[in-house]
């Protein structure tokens, strides 16, 4: 499989080449050239396959021989050893409960196979890598986590200071070897916009081999298909159409959902569930694309004002909105809601949820008022509330305890470097 820029001004590469540069050198994000339908045999299998074999089968059209299928098999095996639950609160609400790795969010699947590939990749050319990445919160932690002690690779964290929680924090500035975190005087976005300069100077990337951690790396998108697969693939009820609620800052999760649809994945609604940086639905709404500074909530992975899978995600709709829109409902929740949608969870069916989890059933819980048609939603349970205790005895007056892979290094001193909010900043760093 070949992949192309989404600004279509540089040549198709292959996996290995876009995984290792991560940004496409024109600016753009690599997607597949094209995405071809699993034959209908795999469908009727993928219920009683196990979820290593299916991320295998989902995987292997975009690998092509570039990876031996043994090989493929093992990396995947080692990286997808985490459960992925289908929770069932009501007969026609499901939470797909994607916290149960290291760093109990989502971002495990994705950070955790893209070091294992870009690792199998780095090795085959020789040499040092450096893994940059921005993060409003988890990608960090999740990243850092698959990296940890891969050999060859550098691992540097830019964070915006003072706006992720305590915990988050502890789980990236903790680990030393080869993670780094620099803590940026600035918001989410400027640390998104910092990584974007590094890869587009040219003295920086002659100097050093640097690729992101960050969504727009292909190998990270690549495996949040697979949970789609096993999602669907555990439902009892067959005939009842299948919406899937995704709780969404960056739109990586979302635009990897669309890719398992073309893939051919019976899905007939994805729901675009954001807090109030809401761009997004407010492109489905309105037509247009206005990104903003964000700002700061209790879904605080959501904080993104100005998505880069955008860009992926309008071209796989080959920018039609109206396509879009037939396939892609948006929501937007408030904190006041979004702790009501906890309270109210938490009194219905006795679950916690985490606030990106909350605002995921609320907006499906409003799709299904606002549609006549029956429907089923699969939810994308995309932290563990353990992460988010406070929002959590907030809205509900639970105490949970701190899960283990949380609480073990808050004990750890931190340690990180405060960057000035400049690319010069960041530069002198990275060659240093
Ligand atoms: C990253 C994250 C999101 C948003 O996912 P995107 O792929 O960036 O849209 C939602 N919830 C949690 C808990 C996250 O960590």
């Amino acid at each position: 499989m070949k992949f192309r820029s989404t600004n279509r001004k540089c040549d198709e590469v292959r996996l290995c080449d876009a995984v290792l540069q991560g940004l496409a050198p024109d600016g753009g994000l690599y997607v597949p050239v094209s995405i071809p339908t699993l034959p209908p045999h795999f469908f009727t299998r993928m219920r009683s396959m196990k979820f290593p074999e299916t991320a295998v089968e989902v995987m292997l059209p975009f690998v092509g021989n570039e990876i031996p299928e043994p090989e493929l098999a093992r990396i995947l095996l080692d990286a997808l050893t985490i459960p992925v639950p289908l929770v069932t609160l009501s007969p026609r609400l499901h939470v797909l409960e994607l916290f149960h790795g290291p760093t109990l969010a989502f971002k495990d699947f994705g950070a955790r196979t893209m070091a294992r590939l870009l690792s199998y990749f780095a090795g085959k050319r020789g040499g040092e890598f450096t893994v940059l990445v921005a993060t409003s919160g988890d990608t960090g932690s999740a990243v850092a986590q698959g990296f940890l002690g891969v050999p060859g690779v550098r691992v540097t964290i830019l964070y915006p200071a003072g706006r992720v929680s305590a915990a988050q924090e502890k789980q990236f500035t903790t680990l030393g070897k080869n993670i780094t975190a620099l803590e940026v005087a600035g918001a989410f976005d400027d640390c998104q916009r910092l990584l974007k300069q590094a890869f587009a100077d040219a003295e920086l990337t002659e100097r050093i081999r640097l690729t992101t951690g960050n969504s727009i790396n292909i190998a990270r998108l690549l495996p949040q298909m697979f949970y789609y697969f096993s999602g669907v693939a555990k439902l009892k009820d067959r005939g009842t159409p299948v919406a899937v609620s995704v709780p969404s800052g960056n739109f990586g999760n979302l635009t990897a959902g669309v890719m398992a649809k073309h893939l051919g994945l019976p899905v007939a609604q994805f729901i675009a569930a954001t807090n109030v940086n809401d761009v997004v639905p407010e492109y489905l709404r309105s037509g247009s694309f206005r990104p903003r500074p964000s700002q700061p909530t209790l879904s605080s992975a959501m904080d993104v004002g100005n998505p880069s899978n955008f860009a992926r995600l309008t071209d796989l709709y080959q920018n039609d909105l109206s396509a879009m829109r037939r396939e892609i409902w948006g929501c937007t929740a408030t904190d006041d809601e979004t702790l009501q949608a906890m309270k109210s969870v938490h009194e219905r069916f006795g679950y916690l949820t985490d606030p990106h989890t909350a605002v995921g059933i609320l907006a499906f819980e409003r799709f299904l008022k606002q549609r006549n048609a029956p429907s089923q939603g699969i939810v994308l349970g995309t932290a563990h509330p353990g992460k988010f205790r406070d929002a959590v005895a907030r809205a509900t007056g639970v105490s949970i305890p701190l899960p283990e892979p949380l609480a073990a290094p808050l004990a750890l001193p931190k340690q990180s470097i405060a960057l000035p909010n400049t690319f010069e900043a960041l530069k002198q760093f990275l060659l240093g």
